[in-house]
């Protein structure tokens, strides 16, 4: 047998033994063993730690692609002044997905406008980056796709896209009302998640009325009874973001002391 092995064999074998990072970098990583004066045992540290690295950053882009959340948004773009009913403690905390590594659930209530997308968007991502899979769905898209796929052959791996996630993303729950027929489905889902993987619900109704939205008082103290255990639940308050810088550069009136109560009301 020939010892000699060029420079696109080893690459080939590289890409055999999926080792893409080591392959892609391996004259660089040659080049600092070489000056680092590495032991034979301290160049395969590298080669490892720099494959695992780079391993872990492509699974980071993979799924934040998977998780098909519609815009990006960032913890640190959040502005805690501004919404005075969020503990930046709390956020920081939640930012480093120890809650998604528990299996935990997160609820945000609020009206519209007080960043509960945002923060959802952006707590997800910073689950990817702590090497978790999320999914991010709207609620009305959620229930849209459970219902083409009930009775049909397509159930079961519909079930499991939305089961199988660390994390499931279900964003604007309550904005439309669930068909009574089809509560039951979101049971399933959330059934299927139970203390196995966590779930992020945003809704601008209070958790009081949840029968209403789902047209199901039994099935709504299903879902919520799990969706609870083992939950925590930010209820934002205050003005509209959006409408709060308009109001700021003097493009809306200032607020009415009726809405100012109703923005205030506890979730
Ligand atoms: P909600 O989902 O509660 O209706 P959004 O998250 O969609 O509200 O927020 C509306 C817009 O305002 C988004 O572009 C969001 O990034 C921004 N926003 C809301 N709250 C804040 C905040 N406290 N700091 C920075 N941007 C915010
Ligand atoms: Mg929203």
């Amino acid at each position: 047998m020939n010892d000699f092995v060029n420079d696109e064999q080893l690459a080939s074998w590289l890409s055999d033994l999926r080792l893409p990072g080591v392959r892609d970098r391996l004259p660089s990583l040659l080049d600092e063993a070489a000056r680092k004066r590495l032991s034979l045992r301290d160049f395969v540290v590298l080669l490892c730690r720099h494959e695992l690295t780079s391993k872990r950053h492509a699974r980071v882009l993979r799924r934040l692609q998977q998780a098909r959340f519609p815009m990006v948004r960032e913890l640190d773009d959040f502005d805690c002044k501004a919404q005075p009913s969020v503990d930046p403690d709390k956020l920081r905390d939640l930012g480093t997905a120890r809650w998604v590594a528990h299996g935990d659930n997160l609820l945000l209530l609020g009206p519209p406008g007080v960043g509960k997308t945002h923060l959802a968007i952006a707590l997800g991502r910073a689950a990817i980056h702590e090497d978790y899979s999320v999914r991010y769905v709207t609620a009305s898209t959620l229930m849209t796709t459970l219902m083409r796929a009930h009775d049909t052959d397509q159930w079961d791996v519909c079930l499991r896209g939305f089961a199988k996630p660390h994390l499931l993303v279900i964003d604007e729950f309550g904005y439309l009302p669930v068909p009574a027929s089809a509560a039951h489905l979101l049971f399933q889902v959330v059934a299927e998640r139970y203390e196995s993987g966590s779930v992020l619900l945003t809704s601008n109704q209070s958790i009081g009325d949840w029968g209403q939205v789902l047209g199901d008082e039994v099935v709504a103290t299903a879902i919520l009874d799990r969706l609870l255990h083992h939950s925590q639940v930010i209820a934002i308050r205050g003005e509209s973001y959006r409408l709060r810088e308009k109001r700021r550069a003097g493009l809306v009136a200032p607020r009415s002391p009726t809405e100012a109560q109703e923005r205030g009301k506890a979730w």
